[in-house]
């Protein structure tokens, strides 16, 4: 008889799972609380997948061999309960994928700078191997392994998707920092946070690599009290790594095995000391992986960054327009003030996830000359910054936020908008917000 696999949610990692399993011969069912997108939907369809919406149905759920339950699902949830005390193995799209591949695997998880730093090392990866890139990003790693069969893949990996892994392996392990977020689906214990961030390292052995921020005491302090097995290749902006990266009169210096490589950063797109750091984790990647020297250094400086992060829209009347709507946090936020070259008018505010905002009051008194808030709810900024600038004021929209930043600005200034909170009481979420801000700077 097939092994029934039953798929916890219809997005993009539920809909690749379920292809996969599906041509790996299990009898799939595919089942959403929500309301299935209709692409997905259609997807599943024609490939005469089963799926139900608006519910789950136990009895068609705890008959499974296999259930996978797609990140935004919690497990506290009653189902994922049922299916637990049912003793149903419950496991994530990474480790299901992982099943049937044999590329090397580099995956990538950390609080912030996932994305970039996993674009990037594609980038560097792909002009010399055959190399593909998924996961958290938004593109299913199932439905890859699939359709594509790459020889390396490299992955964007969230703590959600790390919660449900068993085997997975990966050849190269990143963490690019550790910093508080998503507490609320760790019982508001950060240390639960950060285990389950050091689970992409659990399966690797002495052949496999770490590679990771030492300028963040959470991880350093983590690894002194947990140690992995895995090759430690730590990289610093602030002090000289032996084996590992740093950064040192604007070159990043990487040694493996007394093997040097030296890469300028005068001349690269991505701004700031947070890039530098994701640079030198996507270089040590390519650097491990035998990518020339050359190829690195033209990939990093060619590397255009991602949207919404630190992302350049305009120059308007000698005004650079910043879209950084990403920063959903408070040390993303840190890092755009800090890379910050003129005086900034900085747009801010959103959902609050319990911010505190003291550690980029430095910044205000160096850099920032007019604080825009834009949220439902700004009291908390207002308290938080009031007095330190000459200039706050509060909007419900976006078009009128853009509008009295123009305002504001003089010739030479940025227009920053880097809002440390989550998108989802004024826009659908960061990307609508950052495509709003873009769309008001065109009109401007
Ligand atoms: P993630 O995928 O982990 O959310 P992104 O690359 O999308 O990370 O970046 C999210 C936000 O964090 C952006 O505002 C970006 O500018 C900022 N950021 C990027 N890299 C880092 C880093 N290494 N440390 C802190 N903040 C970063």
């Amino acid at each position: 008889m097939r092994k029934r696999l039953v798929i916890l949610g219809g997005g993009e990692s539920g809909v690749g799972t379920a292809l996969l399993g599906r041509a790996k011969g299990y009898e799939v069912f595919v089942s959403d609380k929500g309301i299935i997108k209709e692409n997905y939907k259609q997807v599943l369809i024609h490939n005469e997948i089963e799926w139900e919406e608006g519910k789950h149905s136990n009895e068609r759920i705890l008959t499974a061999d296999l259930v996978m339950k797609s990140p935004g699902i919690p497990s506290k949830v009653d189902i994922v309960t049922r299916i637990l005390e049912a003793q149903i193995p419950v496991i994530s799209e990474i480790e299901f994928a992982s099943r049937y591949t044999e590329a090397t695997i580099i995956g990538i998880t950390g609080s912030n700078g996932k994305t970039t730093t996993a674009t990037l090392t594609h980038h560097l990866l792909k002009q010399d191997l055959n190399v593909g890139l998924a996961g958290n990003i938004g593109y299913s790693f199932a439905k890859l392994v699939l359709e594509q069969n790459y020889k390396n893949y490299v992955l964007e990996i969230s703590s959600f998707q790390l919660d449900d892994i068993i085997d997975f392996r990966p050849r190269i392990a990143v963490i690019t920092n550790i910093t508080p977020d998503h507490l609320d689906r760790y019982d508001y214990q950060f240390e639960n946070y950060i285990a389950s961030k050091f689970k992409i390292a659990m399966n690797q052995t002495a052949d496999d690599y770490l590679i990771y921020d030492a300028d963040n005491d959470v991880i350093v302090t983590h690894l002194k009290h947990h140690p992995v097995a895995s090759k430690l290749l730590p990289f610093s902006l602030t002090r000289p790594i032996e084996n590992g990266a740093y950064f040192k009169n604007n070159n990043i210096i990487i040694t493996i095995d007394n093997q040097n490589i030296i890469m300028p950063t005068t001349n690269l797109t991505l701004k700031g000391n947070h890039n530098i750091k994701n640079a030198m984790a996507a270089s040590t990647v390519a650097h491990l992986l035998k990518i020339r020297k050359q190829t690195i250094r033209e990939s990093l400086e060619n590397f255009q960054g991602v949207e919404h992060r630190l992302e350049h829209v305009l120059k308007i009347n000698k005004v650079q327009y910043i879209n950084d709507s990403k920063a959903t946090n408070v040390n993303a936020t840190y890092y755009a003030l800090e890379s910050m070259d003129a005086p900034t008018v900085w747009i801010v505010g959103g959902l609050d996830k319990g911010n505190n905002y003291k550690e980029l009051y430095p910044f205000i008194n160096e850099k920032v000359k007019a604080i825009i808030c834009l949220g439902i709810d700004n009291d908390k900024i207002m308290e938080a910054f009031g007095g330190m600038v000459d200039i706050m004021v509060e909007t419900q929209f976006m078009s009128e936020a853009v509008k009295i930043a123009y305002k504001i600005a003089e010739a030479g200034d940025n227009v920053l908008l880097s809002p440390a909170c989550a998108s989802f009481d004024l826009f659908e979420n960061y990307e609508d917000r950052g495509r709003q801000f873009k769309e008001a700077v065109r009109n401007l």
